[in-house]
């Protein structure tokens, strides 16, 4: 499939064609059959004539398509590339928008974007997704480098780190939520910033939160968690400033957690899940969350 990048990935067998994966956005979208979305009706005729199939009610005309709502639509791009593109976004360390470009034959720019539309729809899944059981909480650094353990590190970042636990006290869920007016390795969240962090992501109804504010006693498995994000993020996207890091972290410890389902097939599928359930970004809202140029980043 690829030229010159390094990275082989054969798309899923079962994406061939156009039609498949049009198909599939379909059955995501109403599993049940088709739902009208301004009253609900559930018979309607379908327009084929189009390059992307429209449903039209037939109680109040309204046309529709499967990509409405999703980080799909109003793409211009087949939706093959799409789904190649998730599929390279499910690398274990990701892909960066200059391979992705190159990998699928798009422009750096298309590819860039197509990297932020998935990246928001998960950044969006993840914020919903609360924590709940048996919880740890770290105030932990974020590009610490214990090699380099005397020299300042002033990229180093203070981060919150949330976890859910197996019986075997392995993290299960994980967030990563950075702090970001605290950087160097000395800065950390204070108990205060700790406190909302539990707020906002844990369930505490029916959770049992244990938080390790303090450095040298961190929950270990989930600080191994965090600098292995870290080697991660840094192995694809060299450097990441402040402003894109938390999106990034996102996609990492999402992508981790498909990791534990196991098969590809099934990653594939949350991951497309989630795409078509979150609405797709607004361009002009993208580039207010990354105002400094932001075709020109590394990644
Ligand atoms: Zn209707």
């Amino acid at each position: 499939m690829e030229v010159n990048t390094g990275i082989i990935v054969q798309p899923l067998h079962r994406y061939n064609r156009e039609q498949d994966c049009m198909e599939a956005l379909i059955a995501m979208k109403w599993p049940n059959g088709f739902v009208c979305p301004r009253c609900a009706y559930t018979r309607c005729s379908q327009l084929t004539s189009r390059r992307i199939p429209l449903f039209e009610c037939g109680k109040c005309a309204h046309q529709t398509s499967a990509l409405v709502g999703t980080i799909f639509e109003g793409t211009r791009l087949p939706l093959l590339k799409w789904f190649h593109a998730l599929e390279l976004f499910l690398l274990p360390d990701g892909i960066s928008a200059m391979r992705l470009h190159r990998v699928i034959r798009v422009t750096y720019k298309t590819a860039w974007l197509m990297l932020h539309k998935i990246r928001h729809a998960v950044g969006e899944f993840d914020a919903r997704e609360i924590l709940s059981g048996d919880v740890k909480v770290n105030s932990d650094t974020y590009g610490y480098d214990p090699s380099r353990c005397k020299l300042s590190q002033p990229h180093a970042s203070a981060v919150i780190a949330g976890c859910t636990v197996t019986e075997s006290g392995e993290p299960e869920q994980v967030k990563i939520q950075l702090i970001p007016h605290k950087r160097g390795r000395e800065n950390r969240a204070t108990r205060h910033e700790l406190t909302a962090f539990i707020n906002d992501h844990v369930d505490a109804r029916i959770s049992e939160v244990h938080s390790f504010p303090l450095a040298f006693q961190l929950y270990s498995p989930l600080r191994k968690v965090v600098r292995e994000a870290w080697v991660s993020l840094k192995s694809t996207y060299i450097a990441l400033g402040p402003k894109h890091l938390q999106a990034y972290l996102n996609e990492y410890t999402l992508r981790r957690r498909l990791y534990l389902l196991g098969a590809r097939e099934a990653m594939h599928e949350k991951l497309l899940c989630l795409c078509v359930a979150i609405p797709a970004i607004p361009y002009s809202q993208l580039i207010m969350h990354h105002p400094s140029r932001p075709l020109s980043a590394v990644a």
